[in-house]
């Protein structure tokens, strides 16, 4: 038989389930010695979100942001099990995991059940697209790798159709209008990349098609970017109507149709419009296995948003043993990289702790047994046993607008100031090279930057 688990029956399982932000974060920061670490995940790999509206528009090559995940465990000191599979039922009480290999390979056994003494939950959130009609069939989304490459395909096509002989005017306007439905950071980067796209390649690719091209931005509240400071706001707002970006704002889209979106104007009329694309960046919401995992502690577990968590990040009504992070949970926190990353780093401390204090009680239980004092490790114990709470420390919000421009709400020595322009757009660049995940991924994301600024971008539609 292959690999069995737990692959050390002495020591605790602790089940990370998960391979982005938050898991990642913690298993770069975990003391592996002490546990027997069994990572699930349907992707073997880590995705650097922030830079995917990059690779829609061919900037950067998908490989670029992408590093594998076997890449941070191969160099933990004890082994670290990595299985691509996707969790489908979290038993809180029994304490297991049931997985299955959802791949298009698989072997005869594609599912398994395993035990945890730790559960590690940080399974994300899927693109809430609230039951709207056609979002799924006609929408593209953009939250994994696949959707920025569903994406770029889907443009390139409706370029290529406008293009081709014979097309109507009224044809070529349809399949050149792209809509962008959300104006949280995700739908006003996609935007930005889009007319990057458009201003520096192909006006010069496909000068017949350019002036036909048409981005808009639609967004149900009174305003774009609620998190960011008024003035970027208002600099987003006015970049946005020089790059002849329409942001429609109280706007909201009822229905996705094959060849067009259903709007409802602030003026509550109903208005039908012509698209070739729409790009669908409605929000979070959590997964199927998150909600069932919800459902099985209905007492403790209330908020449909996500999973209630305490101080410490454990999971309402789960008896200390489910820790969750990130976009998975509904906290004061809002679902972004910053917090999961930060979530993850915390509660690899806090299994140092617990290792720490597990120690120190089995050296209690044997000095008892030979009748030895105890006063000295039960102080080390009462220390160890207390458990800072997590604490988040914003370092700021950035996002890309288009025409080389970003803005960023930064926090420095407690000091909040607001940026936006071509100075912030180095700085946001900086910064994300700074973060990616290896050096690997820095060299990849460089050499992407200066091949478009050399040879544009990357026009073929695989
Ligand atoms: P994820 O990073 O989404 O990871 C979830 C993991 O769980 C994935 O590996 C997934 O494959 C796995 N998984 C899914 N289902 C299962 C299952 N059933 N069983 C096991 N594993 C499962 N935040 C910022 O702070 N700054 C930014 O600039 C920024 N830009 C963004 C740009 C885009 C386009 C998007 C979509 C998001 C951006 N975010 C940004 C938000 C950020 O990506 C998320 O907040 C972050 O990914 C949350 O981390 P997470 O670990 O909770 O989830
Ligand atoms: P979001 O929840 O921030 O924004 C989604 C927007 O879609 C909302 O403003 C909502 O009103 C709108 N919307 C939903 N349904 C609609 C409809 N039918 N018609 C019109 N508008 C509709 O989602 P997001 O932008 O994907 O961001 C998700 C999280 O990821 C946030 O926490 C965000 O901060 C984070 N993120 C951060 C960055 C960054 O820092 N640069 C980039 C991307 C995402």
């Amino acid at each position: 038989p292959g690999p069995q688990l737990p692959f050390d029956p002495t020591k605790k399982n602790v089940v990370v389930l998960g391979s982005g932000w938050g898991a990642t974060s913690f298993l770069k920061s975990v003391d592996t010695s002490d546990y027997n670490i069994i990572v699930v995940s349907p992707r073997n790999f880590f995705l650097f979100t922030p830079l995917l509206p990059s690779v829609a528009v061919g900037t950067l090559n998908p490989k670029s942001i992408l590093q594998p995940i076997r890449y941070l465990t191969r160099h933990k000191e004890r082994q670290v099990t990595v299985i691509e599979a996707e969790a489908t039922a979290v038993d809180p009480i029994k304490k297991t995991v049931t997985f299955h290999d959802d791949s298009e390979v698989q072997g005869e056994v594609s599912a398994t059940t395993v035990p945890f003494d730790y559960l590690i939950y940080a399974v994300g959130a899927e693109t809430q697209t609230f039951g709207i009609p056609g979002v799924k069939e006609h929408a593209c989304f953009m939250k994994e790798i696949q959707d920025a490459e569903i994406m770029k395909r889907r443009f390139m096509d409706c370029v290529e159709s406008a293009g081709f002989p014979g097309q109507s005017e009224t044809e070529i306007k349809r399949l050149l209008h792209m809509v962008v439905v959300g104006g949280g950071p995700t739908g006003i980067e996609v935007s930005g990349e889009l007319h990057d796209f458009l201003e520096d390649d192909l006006k010069s690719w496909y000068p017949e098609l350019s002036d036909n091209i048409k981005i808009t931005l639609v967004e149900a509240l009174p305003s774009v970017l609620p998190m960011f400071s008024k003035e970027l706001i208002n600099y987003t707002e006015s970049t946005f109507k020089e790059s002849k970006i329409d942001i429609l704002t109280g706007t909201m889209v009822k229905e996705v149709k094959d060849k067009s979106v259903v709007l409802q104007m602030p003026d509550k009329t109903i208005s039908e419009v012509p698209v070739g694309m729409v790009v669908w960046a409605g929000g979070n919401k959590p997964r199927n296995v998150t909600v069932d995992l919800m459902s099985k502690l209905p007492d403790a577990q209330k908020n449909k948003r996500g999973l209630s968590i305490d101080d410490h990040l454990r999971m309402a009504g789960a008896d200390g043993t489910i820790f969750a992070l990130g976009d998975c949970t509904f906290s004061s926190y809002a679902p972004t990289a910053q917090v999961a990353s930060q979530q993850g780093a915390y509660l690899a401390r806090v299994f140092s702790q617990i290792a720490k204090r597990d120690r120190i009680a089995s050296e209690i239980a044997t000095a008892q047994a030979e009748n030895r004092d105890v006063t000295t490790l039960q102080k080390q114990l009462e220390k160890a046993e207390k458990l800072r709470p997590f604490h988040y420390s914003h370092q700021g919000s950035l996002a890309y607008i288009g025409s080389e421009k970003a803005i960023a709400d930064l926090v420095v020595f407690n000091q909040k100031f607001a940026t936006g322009g071509v100075a912030t757009f180095l700085f946001w660049r900086s910064a994300y090279l700074s973060t990616l995940f290896s050096l690997r991924n820095r060299v990849l994301v460089a050499n992407d930057w200066l091949k478009v600024k050399l040879f544009g971008r990357d026009l073929a539609r695989e």
